[in-house]
């Protein structure tokens, strides 16, 4: 595959942009491969490419149903923080973090990846004593966070007021080197390279069934026929319960609808991340000019894609509170994602009690941030047959033992 570069760009401007390929193939799947990933999310194609890049096992292939980046991941707001409270949880999202800083290089795709910081503001007492916390945490963690006055938060976001009349603001939990980057150019880019690599993608192929022989997994049944393989991750988020069932077991993941909406492109407003978690709005402005918000998730279990309409202005109540300038813009889009909340708010990857069959779930509300990472660790636990340094404590046994990594304040709250 050709590489992009500047050089490529001008060679193609030169003759009318007629020369570019197809930036991933679409195969005929085989009869049989060595792993078979259910999920062209952001984590499922993201394991798919550290298979090949660090473990070098590329008889790979990443099924979905629809197409690829469809799912959760090209509907999130694309917030990227590692300011998590848990060691288990901030060396996990750090490492993504950290992998997002040069992902554009690995991938050679530009994922558009902007460190602008991301801002959780502090409106209540209780919440000033939790990311003081946090703070104290992330230092011994080495994630680089601070907790500033609203002086300072005023500084960084001139639109705010933080003098509201129910949630002033009086502090916020600072990460400089957090940001966003491009949802679906994660997605692409982990595709196009996984491609590059021999790895099949396969679209349009719904898994139906999960076959087993003597306790392990043999193949899956899907809409475009039988494939065998040795080893099998479900990596399908909000679809996770579903294919376990499939699997033969149950995971403690309750699926709800998420939602985000955007509103009518602007002049340059506001150039870091603003997270308001009292009042469940979040805020960044995209490099088109569109507001881009994102509320809270949905109060029961369901699959609809869309969320409940009460979310939406309960979400623009509370940023118009707190930021008042954008009472008169017109919301374009609005739409939903089905996330996968587990009961501590952290993820699980590792095996399942069906032998030679991974899982990476339960990311929910916040799981963009964590794909690089994420896949990371769920191809070096596949690969190696065991979990390694960062899925250890992720296992879904820590249900049954009781061994929560209780990170409801950081990710209970949405993004
Ligand atoms: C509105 C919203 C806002 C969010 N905001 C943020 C944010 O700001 N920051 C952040 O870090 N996270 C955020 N998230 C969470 C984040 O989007 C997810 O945690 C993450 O994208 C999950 O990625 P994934 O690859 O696991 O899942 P997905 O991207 O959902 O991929 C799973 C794939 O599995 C496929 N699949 C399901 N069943 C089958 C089957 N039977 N056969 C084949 N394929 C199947 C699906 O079609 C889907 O494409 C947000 C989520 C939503 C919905």
């Amino acid at each position: 595959m050709r590489r992009y570069s500047a050089f490529a760009i001008a060679r193609e401007a030169a003759r009318y942009h007629t020369g570019w390929g197809r930036a991933w193939r679409n195969p005929t799947p085989k009869k049989s491969y060595d792993i078979v990933i259910i999920g062209a999310g952001g984590h499922g194609l993201a394991t798919a490419y550290y298979l090949g890049k660090n473990h070098g096992l590329k008889n790979v292939a990443v099924v979905e149903k629809g197409w690829l980046g469809g799912g959760n991941t090209g509907r999130n707001t694309t917030i990227i923080r590692s300011n998590y409270l848990q060691d288990e949880s901030a060396a996990i999202y750090e490492k993504a973090r950290s992998l997002y800083e040069s992902l554009s290089q690995d991938l050679n795709y530009n994922v558009m990846f902007s460190p602008r910081g991301v801002l959780m503001l502090a409106q209540t007492e209780h919440e000033i004593r939790g990311y003081k916390r946090t703070e104290h945490a992330n230092r011994l963690q080495g994630v680089e966070t601070r907790f500033i006055g609203p002086k300072e938060v005023k500084r960084l976001v001139p639109i705010i007021e933080i003098s509201g009349p129910r949630y002033p603001v009086l502090g916020a939990l600072w990460q400089p080197r957090g940001g966003t980057a491009r949802h679906d150019a994660v997605a692409w880019g982990y595709a196009r390279a996984c491609s590059d690599m021999g790895i099949d993608i396969i679209q349009q192929c719904e898994v139906t069934a999960i076959r087993q022989k003597n306790g392990a997994v043999s193949g899956i049944e899907t809409t475009k026929g039988e494939i065998s393989c040795n080893k099998l991750g479900l990596v399908v988020a909000g679809n996770s319960g579903v294919l376990a069932e499939m699997a033969g077991f149950r995971l403690p993941i309750e699926s709800v609808a998420l939602q985000a909406l955007v509103s009518e492109p602007i002049k340059p407003a506001i150039n870091v991340v603003v997270m308001a978690n009292t009042v469940h709005g979040y805020i960044s402005q995209s490099d088109k000019g569109e507001l881009v918000i994102g509320g809270g998730a949905d109060g029961f279990n369901n699959y609809t894609q869309r969320g409940s309409f009460h979310h939406i202005e309960e979400t623009v109540r509370a940023l118009i509170e707190t930021f008042p300038i954008i009472s008169r813009l017109k919301m374009l889009r609005q739409w939903g994602g089905i996330v996968d909340m587990t009961g501590d708010r952290s993820p699980i990857i590792g095996r399942t009690p069906l032998e030679n069959c991974f899982i990476d779930c339960g990311w929910g509300t916040g799981g963009f941030k964590a794909i690089p990472g994420s896949g990371w660790s769920m191809a070096a636990t596949m690969a190696r047959g065991e979990p390694d340094e960062f899925a250890a404590a992720f296992g879904m046994e820590r249900f049954i033992e009781g061994r929560f990594i209780d990170e409801s304040v950081a990710a209970g709250v949405a993004h």
